[in-house]
């Protein structure tokens, strides 16, 4: 990260090239999408965020936007300044969003108003195109005195069911935008009114160190290391400690399965919860103590951060060591971890939630679920029939390559630039 004389950070991604993906999405898509981007060469791209680290939206910066560079873009990744009370506050956005029932004061709204019109005078350079993502930056775009010529909000959390004193709140500050962005129809209230609405899924990079094969060999090894038996049967949930990512639910399925009547012969199951902790989420560390606490001293359920040195390789080599997957989300904006799983061939118990949906073909490549009892119930299903679950898992590694592999995402991203440029 470098400090800029703006006073914001910018974000500096290693260099990639689009050619490498010839061999996953064929030439003539390539082709097409270095035609497509012809002409915006040299134009100013900035995206706008809250943390460089952890969480979904830094991971999918990581490579568009050195995708993007590739492509003749000019593109930059600055990350907001701001103290951890703002933080505090949109992260109760945030909750409020996905429809917590939380109350909204005038001392947070003045706390948001504050620190995003300071960050937005930050900005001196002009750009064409400015993405401006999820609720903390959301209100920079109004305060901006810089020349953008156009603006676009990118939602990536489930709006589907908003506490509507922070949608009010937030709405006018949506509207200022020359296109925002959601994930699913499904999060934008009916009477919603904005200049341009365009619905664009995350994607995921096949080639990033997270996503890329591995060796049987190197999995196991880090699993020792992890003093995780590679051996025996594992259950793994790979998500920021956030009470809508449900944790503790997931502790419940791992114990009903190993202590309940329903165990039906799975000897010896582990489960591996494994969560960052984003710069940007001060309620991490809170969910990671209840965590543990209902944890306790059982060896076989294995939690790291972090800070225990599990960063993209160790995270690649859980999701492919696991035997399923759980992503047992009650609400959830689009959940990277769904693909990164099935992009490795393995079968993932979802909630039915946001865009969990968009990914999880109930039957076909994992399960969706609503409760503890069916995510119990399509554990061990897949537990106990390996067979049905590497199927599954083939299945889902398809849909990924046809629907959430970066470039289809590179594409909707040119696609809007230019339809923004008419
Ligand atoms: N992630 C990680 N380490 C962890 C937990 C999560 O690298 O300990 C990554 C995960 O692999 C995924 C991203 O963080 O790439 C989470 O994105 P997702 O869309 O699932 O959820 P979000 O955190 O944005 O709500």
């Amino acid at each position: 990260m470098k400090e800029l004389a703006d006073g914001l950070q910018e974000v500096r991604v290693l260099p990639r090239n689009i050619d490498d993906y010839i061999p996953i999405v064929g030439e003539e898509r390539i082709k097409n999408l270095k035609e497509l981007a012809k002409p915006l060469q040299n134009q100013k791209v900035l995206n706008l965020n809250a943390t460089a680290f952890g969480g979904g939206v830094s991971e999918l910066l990581k490579t568009q936007i050195a995708l993007m560079q590739d492509l003749g873009i000019y593109t930059e990744w600055h990350v907001m300044r701001a103290k951890p009370e703002f933080f505090e506050v949109t992260k109760i956005f945030h909750n409020t969003l996905q429809g917590s029932n939380m109350v909204i004061t005038d001392e947070m709204k003045e706390i948001y108003v504050e620190t995003v019109k300071q960050n937005a005078k930050m900005i001196a350079e002009s750009y064409d195109y400015v993405i401006f993502h999820d609720p903390q930056t959301l209100g920079m775009n109004y305060f901006m005195d810089a020349p953008i010529k156009h603006s676009i909000w990118r939602c990536h959390i489930d709006t589907s069911e908003p506490n509507m004193q922070t949608w009010d709140f937030l709405y006018p500050f949506m509207q200022s935008f020359d296109a925002v962005i959601f994930t699913l129809e499904e999060f934008v209230k009916e009477n919603a009114n904005f200049k341009n609405l365009v619905f664009i899924p995350p994607s995921i990079d096949p080639l990033s160190p997270k996503n890329s094969e591995m060796s049987e060999e190197e999995v196991n090894k880090l699993m020792i290391s992890y003093n995780i038996d590679p051996d025996r049967a594992i259950m793994a949930q790979i998500s920021r400690f956030d009470p809508w990512k449900d944790p503790l639910g997931v502790i419940d399925v791992y114990r009903n399965i190993k202590f309940g009547q329903i165990q039906k012969g799975i000897k010896g199951l582990q489960l591996v919860l494994i969560g960052s902790m984003a710069d940007d989420d001060p309620e991490g560390w809170i969910i990671y103590d209840r965590v543990m606490r209902r944890a306790g001293e059982d060896f076989d359920l294995n939690v790291y951060t972090n800070f225990h040195n599990v960063g993209d390789v160790a995270v690649k080599a859980f999701q492919y060591a696991s035997d399923v997957i759980l992503q047992k989300s009650l609400k959830e904006g689009f959940g990277l971890t769904v693909a990164e799983a099935l992009w490795k061939g393995k079968p993932v118990v979802g909630g039915k939630v946001g865009g969990i949906k968009l990914q999880i073909q109930d039957g076909v490549n994992g399960f969706l679920v609503s409760n503890i009892q069916e995510a119990t119930e399509k554990t061990v299903y897949l537990l106990q029939n390996p067979d049905i679950a590497q199927k599954m898992g083939k299945a889902g590694k398809e849909l990924v390559k046809d629907k959430f592999i970066v470039i289809r995402e590179l594409e909707d991203f040119i696609n809007l630039f230019r339809k923004l440029s008419l």
